[in-house]
């Protein structure tokens, strides 16, 4: 009854000098919609009981939320569109978008939460405190520079790559996206920023929001011909999944990035409600594992995980959880 007990066998030792770190706490728990929206608050609390039930809680250390300040969100997102999600937050209200994305009360401060933890995760990466981090209620990666969409209000991915060049000058920043959805407010907030090296397989734009993300949309300008996006039929499996990775693992090695962020979500497992793709979590459990394999080769391990997208609660836990695994299997 309990398919977690493949992972509980396994043995770990005790955290390495270089910790995986795992964000946990309410100020993260609070990012979401509530039901009957499909991005509920109950997320961050079924991946961690999951965490737990595999065993993996005594082989990482938990660490908590940080917090963004406006300076932060000015890395990515424009002055304007911060004013309009704090005063639509306070008054608590209407839509930040066209009917996905509601403004609940003090949702500015909890989508602060979310991208100051990950600026956290990435802080503690760089500065080697830890090896890798993962950080499940993150990723919202249909944030644009200036408007929210997709249940997504600041993109926590788009600041951090940002944070990465301002605070430690890197260039070479890897996004890699296995979420079903495109990641179209990280695509196009770099579409010609020719050094943001950009991997993301997702559900075929024509059968699923947000409808881009086409084989032929390679960046622009001195970005054209520098970016990768692979749509996938609906219906595909961990076959076809393992088929497009190998070329996203070929560009990520050739790219030789100095840091890399993946967006894990786990809407494309087979049986999430609003999409149509049928991975398993083994998808996941390996690109992170591959992943791993080019930190190590490229930049010294460094990488930060974001959980993104994932509806049925059952295969976000676990995907998820897989992730984590491989983190710490990678040693
Ligand atoms: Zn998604």
């Amino acid at each position: 009854m309990n398919d977690s007990i493949s992972i509980a066998t396994f043995r770990y030792a005790a955290p390495m000098a270089r910790p995986v770190l795992v964000y946990k706490g309410e100020a993260l728990a609070n990012y979401g919609f509530g039901d009957p929206h499909p991005f509920g608050l109950d997320r961050h609390g079924v991946f961690h009981d999951e965490l737990v039930a595999a065993g993996l809680d005594g082989a990482i250390e938990y660490a908590s939320p940080g917090h963004a300040t406006v300076d932060d969100l000015l890395l990515f997102h424009t002055a304007e569109y911060i004013d309009k999600v704090s005063r639509m937050s306070a008054e608590g209200k209407g839509f930040l978008d066209e009917g996905d994305t509601p403004a609940m009360p003090g949702i500015f401060e909890a989508a602060s939460h979310v991208v100051g933890t990950v600026i956290a995760a990435v802080d503690a990466v760089m500065e080697g405190r830890a090896r890798r981090a993962f950080v499940p209620i993150a990723g919202l990666h249909h944030a644009g520079r200036s408007n929210a969409a997709g249940f997504c209000v600041f993109n926590d991915c788009g600041v951090a790559a940002e944070y990465l060049r301002k605070k430690y000058g890197l260039e070479r920043i890897a996004y890699v996206d296995i979420d079903a959805h495109h990641g179209d407010g990280v695509f196009y907030g770099f579409e010609e920023d020719k050094d943001l090296f950009f991997a993301d397989i997702h559900e075929d734009g024509r059968y699923l929001y947000p409808g881009t993300g086409a084989a032929s949309e390679t960046g622009r300008g001195r970005a054209r011909g520098t970016k990768l996006n692979i749509p996938m039929r609906p219906g595909a499996t961990d076959a076809d999944f393992a088929s497009a990775w190998q070329r996203v693992e070929s560009y990520i090695d050739r790219a030789k990035p100095q840091f890399i962020l993946l967006q894990a979500g786990a809407d494309s497992l087979e049986g999430d409600p609003i999409t149509h793709l049928c991975y398993t979590e083994q998808a996941h459990a390996d690109a992170a594992a591959a992943l791993c394999r080019l930190a190590d080769k490229h930049c010294d391990g460094r990488i930060v995980g974001t959980g993104g997208g994932g509806y049925n609660r059952h295969n976000l836990a676990r995907a998820w959880t897989r992730v984590v695994q491989s983190f710490v299997e990678a040693g």
